[in-house]
C-alpha cells in the first residue's frame, strides 16, 4: 500500500507502508505501521463475526470484492481514505496490498498543484491494462472533482468518479457499479453533509485524524480547494466528542482535529461550540493527552483559541498558520483577507502567550506579478517570524481558480530560484532555532522505531520530530522524556532520559 503526504520541504513523499492489524473495536480498526508485513484484512475473522457488514447495516450484505486504495496529497485525503476504507470494510470488501491482487483499485487524488495532478493520469495510464482483467477502476477525490466526466474521456478505463463531497453516497455508487453498471459519477459539491462513517480503518495506532469542518468558504485566488471539496460544512460538536470518547477508548492519546480552514469551526448543533471550546472539550476526554489541529486561517484566529491552550497543556504547542506572502499587496491579489501586518499581530498574540507555541507555515512563490522587492518582503517576514518550519511552494496555476485569469509572468527558472534562497534562508533559522534547543528535555510520543537497533522516533508537542537512542525494548505508543544532545535542520537528535 503507498501513502504519500508532503514532507517539510513541500516535496511529495511517498512510502511503501504495510500494516499489521491491532484490533477492531467500536467501529475503529487500528492498523500498526510496519515496513515488511502484507496487509490484508479480513473483517468476517477479525471481529469474529459471520459478516461484519451484516452486524453493522443488517443481514444482506455479505462478501464482496477486494480493494487496493492508493492516496495522494494532505492529511485530510489521507483521512478521507481511512473513512473509504473503513466504508468498504464494512461492506463486506477485503483491502489488499496490490493493485494485482484486487478487483476494485481506488485512486485517491491531490490537485492543489499541477504537478500532483498531472502523476494521477501517468498512475491511471498504469492500471490501463487492469480494466481489461475485470477490475473496476475508480478516481476519488480532488482530481476526480476537478476533471469531472473528462476522466472517462482520458481514461475510458476509469469506471468511477467520485469527488470528497459525495463520498456519503458512495455505498449507492458501488451498489451500482456492483449490478454491472459501467460507468458512474458522484460530483455534486451543494451538500451540508459531512461524510462521517461507522468504521474508518485507521493507518496510525496512537494518533487519530478527524475531521471537524469540510471545504472551505475562503476564496484564496489561486487555490482550487474550495471548488474541489465545495462550501464550508461543521462537523457537530456532540458527535466529534461521541468519537473521540471512542478513540480514547480504544487506547489512542493523541487526536488530530483537521480542517482546510479548521479554526473557522461553527457548531451546527444548539450548543454553538466555539473552535477553542470545542479544543478545551476534546482535552478534557479521559484517555487523551494531546490535541493537535491543523490548518488554522490568519483572519479566523482569535485570541481565545491562544487562551485555550495556555489553559490547557494538552492543546499541543504548535499552530500551524499559513501567510503566503509577506507583501500585502501580493496577499491581496490572494485575496487572503488580511495584509502582513494584521498577520503580524497574529504571531504577537501566539508568541506573547504564557508557554512557547511553535509555529509553522505555508508560502507561495512567485504569484503573478510578485516582484523582486515583494519577495523580499517574505523572506524579511520569515526573519521576523523566526518560524519553526515551513511547507514552500511555487505558484502553480490551476483550472476554475480566479489567479488563472492573471498572466504567471514569473519564468520557472525564476520561481525555482526564489524558491531555493526562501529554502535556504529557513534551513538557516532553523539549524539556530534547533542547536538552541540542546540540552532541552522534550516529552515525546514515540511513533517510530528505526531497522537500526535501539533507534527510535517522535514528535514533541510543538511538533519537533527527534530521533534518540534506547536500549528499551518497546517504546512505540508510548510518551518518555528526551534530551535533545543534537541538531540537524529538519530535526533533533536525542537521548532517552526517563
Ligand atoms: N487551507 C490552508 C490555508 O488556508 O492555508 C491550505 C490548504 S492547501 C491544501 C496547502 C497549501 O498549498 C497552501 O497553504 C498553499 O501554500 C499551497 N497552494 C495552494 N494552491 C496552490 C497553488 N495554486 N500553487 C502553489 N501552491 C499552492
Ligand atoms: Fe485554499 Fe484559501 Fe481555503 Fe486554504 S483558505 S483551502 S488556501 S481557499
Amino acid at each position: 500500500m503507498r501513502f504519500c503526504c508532503l514532507s517539510g520541504n513541500g516535496r511529495i513523499v511517498e512510502a511503501n507502508v504495510c500494516k499489521r492489524f491491532l484490533g477492531v473495536k467500536a467501529g475503529v480498526i487500528n492498523c500498526e505501521l510496519n515496513m515488511s508485513k502484507p496487509f490484508d484484512i479480513e473483517l468476517e475473522k477479525l471481529t469474529g463475526q459471520a459478516s461484519y457488514s451484516a452486524a453493522v447495516h443488517g443481514s444482506g450484505s455479505g462478501r464482496r470484492g477486494t480493494f487496493f486504495l492508493e492516496t495522494f496529497g494532505c492529511q485530510m485525503n489521507d483521512h478521507d481514505s481511512e473513512k473509504v476504507a473503513g466504508l468498504l470494510l464494512s461492506r463486506g470488501y477485503q483491502q489488499v496490498e496490490t493493485p494485482e491482487a484486487a478487483s476494485l483499485i481506488l485512486y485517491n487524488t491531490c490537485s492543489i498543484r499541477e504537478k500532483a495532478a498531472q502523476k494521477v493520469f501517468s498512475r491511471l495510464g498504469e492500471y490501463r491494462e487492469k480494466q481489461g482483467e475485470g477490475k473496476v477502476i475508480g478516481v476519488l477525490g480532488c482530481v476526480a472533482q476537478q476533471e469531472g466526466e473528462d476522466i472517462f474521456r482520458r481514461a475510458p478505463w476509469v469506471s468511477l468518479v467520485c469527488g470528497s463531497a459525495s463520498y456519503s453516497k458512495l455505498p449507492g455508487m458501488l451498489a451500482q457499479l456492483e449490478a454491472g453498471k459501467q460507468r458512474i459519477t458522484g460530483l455534486d459539491t451543494d451538500t451540508d453533509e459531512t461524510f462521517e462513517t461507522e468504521v474508518t480503518r485507521r493507518d496510525n495506532p496512537w494518533r487519530a485524524y478527524l475531521t471537524i469542518i469540510e471545504g472551505c468558504d475562503k476564496a484564496c485566488s489561486y487555490c482550487v480547494v474550495p471548488y474541489t471539496r465545495g462550501p464550508e460544512r461543521s462537523r457537530a460538536s456532540d458527535s466529534i466528542l461521541r468519537e473521540v470518547r471512542q478513540l480514547a477508548e480504544l487506547g489512542y492519546s493523541e487526536v488530530q482535529l483537521l480542517g482546510q480552514t479548521v479554526n473557522s469551526y461553527a457548531d451546527p448543533t444548539a450548543r454553538k461550540m466555539r473552535f477553542s471550546e470545542l479544543l478545551l472539550a476534546v482535552a478534557e476526554v479521559q484517555g487523551i493527552r494531546r490535541v493537535r489541529f491543523t490548518t488554522s486561517h490568519p483572519s479566523d484566529f482569535t485570541p481565545d483559541i491562544v487562551k485555550a491552550i495556555e489553559r490547557e497543556p494538552k492543546i499541543c504547542d504548535h499552530v500551524h498558520l499559513p501567510v503566503q506572502s509577506g507583501s500585502t499587496r501580493v496577499l491581496h491579489a490572494m485575496q487572503r483577507t488580511y495584509s502582513r501586518g494584521e498577520y503580524l499581530e497574529k504571531i504577537t498574540m501566539i508568541r506573547e502567550a504564557s508557554r512557547p507555541i511553535g509555529i509553522t507555515t505555508d508560502i507561495i512563490v512567485g504569484f503573478p506579478g510578485e516582484t523582486e522587492s515583494e519577495f523580499e518582503e517574505t523572506l524579511s517576514l520569515l526573519e521576523e517570524v523566526q518560524y519553526d518550519s515551513m511547507y514552500s511552494f511555487k505558484y502553480s496555476p490551476r483550472p476554475n481558480t480566479p489567479s488563472l485569469a492573471m498572466s504567471d509572468s514569473i519564468p520557472e527558472q525564476e520561481k525555482s530560484r526564489r524558491l531555493a534562497v526562501l529554502q535556504d534562508r529557513q534551513r538557516e533559522i532553523q539549524e539556530r532555532k534547533h542547536a538552541s534547543l540542546v540540552g532541552t528535555l522534550f516529552e515525546v510520543l514515540v511513533s517510530g522505531k528505526s531497522r537500526r537497533d535501539n533507534q527510535w522516533s517522535g514528535y514533541t508537542t510543538s511538533h519537533r520530530m527527534i530521533n534518540f537512542a534506547s536500549q528499551e525494548r518497546e517504546l512505540l505508543g508510548t510518551y518518555v522524556q528526551v534530551r535533545v544532545t543534537g541538531a540537524g535542520p529538519n530535526n533533533l537528535l536525542g537521548e532517552y532520559a526517563v
